[in-house]
């Protein structure tokens, strides 16, 4: 078999999360067009069921739409057992659901704080823990995080503490679970994207007036599309990564390289 059919997905299945729109969209769709059936899981629900309808007749593959909230423990546990149930099996899944705030770190609430703590890194951390339970018992698979370049610069003119500290937790996090779940057939990576075009930065007022500014910084002069993540995780969620876990995935167009 050549690597392009080894790299399809036909046969498996999976999930995931702020899968409604933006990157997550992008991701369930480049899933589906390797083969596998997919859940789309969003708090959005309304929007999740037009996407994955969307992707279901683009594709021809069974893509469902869950609600769910990433953050509450017992939503996360019924959505992967939906999924099971729905879909038949979990090979992969992608824990890619967050959000971002922006505050002078001074003038931040502790409620904002604990907001975008509570999204970006303790549902990547409930997606994670009930999906690797599900694997473990069933013989593998594979868990892709979304992370950022926030883990690992400060960005600016931006404040966002919280964001570049919940994200730095989502890498290590993954990091944790890829070694004590590497000899059970469970691996986990991340991504780590530069700026990209979704509704997370063209349609929020705080950070929809620095683009201008973060092209000026960027080495392609761009933001990044949600499409040009999809192959990674396709390569990720397969089995020609069979090697990679543990591993995070800077796709910034070189933002960070000074
Ligand atoms: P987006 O705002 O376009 O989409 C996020 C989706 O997550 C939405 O559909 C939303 O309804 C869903 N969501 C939010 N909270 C949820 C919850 N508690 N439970 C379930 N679903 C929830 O954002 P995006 O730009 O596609 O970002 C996706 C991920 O990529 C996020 O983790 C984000 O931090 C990360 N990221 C984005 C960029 C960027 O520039 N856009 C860069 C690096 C990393």
């Amino acid at each position: 078999m050549g690597i392009i059919e080894a790299m399809r997905l036909d046969g498996k299945c999976g999930f995931v999360t702020g899968g409604a729109r933006g990157i997550g969209k992008c991701t369930a769709t480049g899933f589906a067009e390797a083969g596998a059936d997919v859940a789309i899981v969003d708090l959005d629900f309304e929007t999740a069921e037009k996407t994955a309808a969307e992707i279901a007749e683009a594709t021809g593959r069974k893509v469902i739409a869950i609600k769910c909230d990433c953050t509450d423990p017992d939503q996360v546990a019924a959505m992967v057992q939906e999924v099971v149930e729905k879909l038949g099996r979990l090979d992969f899944c992608h824990a890619n659901a967050g959000i971002c705030i922006n505050a002078p770190a001074e003038e931040m609430t502790y409620e904002q704080w604990l907001k975008v703590l509570n999204i970006n890194l303790n549902g990547v951390f409930l997606t994670d823990i009930e999906a690797g339970k599900y694997m473990l018992a069933h013989g593998g698979g594979s868990i892709i995080n979304t992370a950022s370049m926030s883990a690992h610069i400060v960005n600016v003119p931006q404040p966002q503490c919280a964001y570049n500290a919940s994200k730095a937790g989502v890498i290590q996090l993954t990091k944790s679970l890829a070694i004590e779940w590497a000899k059970r057939g469970v691996r986990v990576n991340s991504i780590s994207p530069g700026y990209i075009g979704t509704d997370l930065t063209l349609s929020s007022p705080h950070l929809q007036p620095l683009i201008a500014k973060w092209n000026e910084m960027a080495p392609l002069g761009r933001l990044g599309k949600p499409e040009e993540l999809e192959s990674i995780c396709v390569y990720l969620a397969g089995d020609t990564s069979t090697f990679t876990t543990g591993s995070d995935f800077i796709i910034d167009g070189a933002f960070t390289c000074f």
